[in-house]
C-alpha cells in the first residue's frame, strides 16, 4: 500500500537529486525537459491532494530551469512550502548542494 511519508521522502530524493546534476548552462531542450518533467510530476503524484497543492504552488511559483542552482533553490523552496503547511521546520536553501549534491562537510 501507498506510505504518503515514505513516497515523499522517494520524490524529494528524486527531485532534489534530479536537479543537483542539472546542467550549469543548460540548452532550451533540457529546460524544456524540465519544465515538462515538473509539470507531468505534479499531475501525476500518487497523492492526490498534494498532487493538488503541489500544483498550484507552482502555477504561483513557475520553475526557474536556467541553471543548476536556481532550479536547486527552486526546489528547496517548493519542499519548504510543503514543510509549513505540515508544521516541520524550514530547510536552510544555502545547504541545498551540501545535503544533495556534494555531501556534508565533516
Ligand atoms: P522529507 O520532507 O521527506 O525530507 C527528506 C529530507 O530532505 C530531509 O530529511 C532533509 O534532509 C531534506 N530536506 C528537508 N527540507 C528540504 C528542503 N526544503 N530542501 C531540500 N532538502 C530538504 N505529505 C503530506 O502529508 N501532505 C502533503 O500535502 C504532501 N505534499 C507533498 C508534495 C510533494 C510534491 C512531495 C514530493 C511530498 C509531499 N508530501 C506531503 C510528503 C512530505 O513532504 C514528506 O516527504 C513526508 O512528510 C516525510 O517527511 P520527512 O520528515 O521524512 O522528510
Amino acid at each position: 500500500p501507498l506510505d504518503k511519508n515514505e513516497l515523499g521522502r522517494n520524490s524529494w530524493s528524486l527531485l532534489h537529486t534530479t536537479a543537483a546534476v542539472y546542467p550549469d548552462k543548460p540548452n532550451q531542450g533540457q529546460q524544456e525537459d524540465m519544465k515538462q518533467f515538473i509539470s507531468l510530476f505534479s499531475r501525476l503524484y500518487p497523492c492526490t491532494y498534494c498532487a493538488e497543492d503541489f500544483q498550484k504552488d507552482i502555477a504561483e511559483h513557475p520553475p526557474k530551469v536556467e541553471t543548476r542552482s536556481a532550479l536547486s533553490r527552486w526546489f528547496c523552496d517548493r519542499h519548504n512550502t510543503v514543510n509549513r503547511k505540515l508544521g516541520k521546520p524550514e530547510f536552510d536553501c544555502d545547504l541545498v548542494d551540501e545535503r544533495w549534491r556534494d555531501g556534508w562537510k565533516d
